[in-house]
């Protein structure tokens, strides 16, 4: 198999209302982990790909919305690690450019109703073989958080806060794993990009039960998933100008944007040091591009 090594820096970030608010902030740049297998999707379906592997497992089959970051990963890692692939896609047939580089890396797109979507187990049983491995839709489980809680160990430089943007909360379990791991006590702070996130903690403790409590700030999703506001665009649009760092409307333009919020309420103490994950995820940018 291909190695799963690969180069993500801790960075800092010069931004005036850190500097106001006495704060070291930093990113850690999982988005220079690969240009579509990128960020947590890397760390997320390292193990599941290992495991397909060991189970002499050839095929993988997952499931996503048309514009997911899961699926052009998986697409991405199934020809670099030497698996087929299918995505089971939500929805009528589309095209878009996330799909059109699925393809490019060989992946078998099969589309589906809202409504069948919703088992996906059936759908699994529908298209698997004897050689086919299920991964979940963005990436979720167990398998996924143990990827994610390697990051832990990676960081060079101790911090008070870490912080994440989260869909499944499989990301921010595999951070508290980590933590609790290397026995350190650093707080993981999350930003569900969702309405209703308080599930978040739920999936923590599911996926990381030996992990502590994590802290949600549910209130920076704007709107909901995929959804967006003119003040976050023009925010992206400031950050990534001052600071050279592309982050995006679904995610990480989220979480920039809670931080940046919480360290103009005084929410941290000054002289804490703050890290936040860059998941990665250019495919949010593509899809709200008119926006900007
Ligand atoms: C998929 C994705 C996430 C969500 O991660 P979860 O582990 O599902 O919470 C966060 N950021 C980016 C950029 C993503 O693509």
């Amino acid at each position: 198999m291909q190695s799963f090594d690969f180069y993500s820096p801790e960075e800092q970030i010069y931004r005036a209302s850190f500097a106001e608010a006495g704060l070291s902030v930093y990113f850690k740049r999982d988005d220079l982990i690969h240009p579509y297998i990128s960020g947590n999707k890397w760390r997320k379906l390292k193990h599941q790909l290992l495991a397909a592997e060991a189970e002499g497992k050839t095929a993988l089959i997952t499931f996503g919305g048309a514009w997911s970051n899961h699926i052009l990963a998986t697409a991405a890692a199934a020809a670099k690690f030497n698996f087929q692939a299918t995505a089971i896609i939500r929805g009528e047939e589309v095209s878009n450019p996330v799909l059109s580089l699925c393809k490019v890396y060989g992946m078998q797109l099969i589309f589906v109703s809202r409504e069948d979507y919703k088992d996906k187990e059936a759908l699994y049983r529908r298209y698997a073989t004897e050689s086919s491995y299920f991964i979940d839709e963005g990436g979720y489980g167990a398998l996924g958080a143990l990827g994610c809680s390697e990051l832990i160990a990676e960081l060079t430089e101790k911090y008070d806060y870490i912080f994440c943007a989260a869909g499944t909360g499989t990301t921010a379990a595999g951070l508290a794993l980590g933590v609790e791991n290397s026995l350190l006590t650093t707080q993981i702070h999350v930003i569900p990009v969702l309405k209703g996130g308080e599930f978040i903690q739920m999936e923590v403790q599911k996926l990381a039960p030996s992990a502590k409590d994590v802290t949600l700030h549910v209130d920076y999703h704007f709107g909901g998933y995929a959804r967006t506001k003119p003040a976050l665009l023009t925010f992206i649009k400031d950050f990534v100008a001052d600071t050279g760092i592309l982050i995006e409307p679904t995610y990480t333009g989220k979480l920039c944007y809670a931080v940046e919020d919480l360290a103009q309420q005084g929410y941290f103490p000054a002289g804490s040091r703050i890290l936040l994950i860059h998941t990665g995820g250019l495919t949010g940018f593509i899809g709200m591009h008119e926006r900007f």
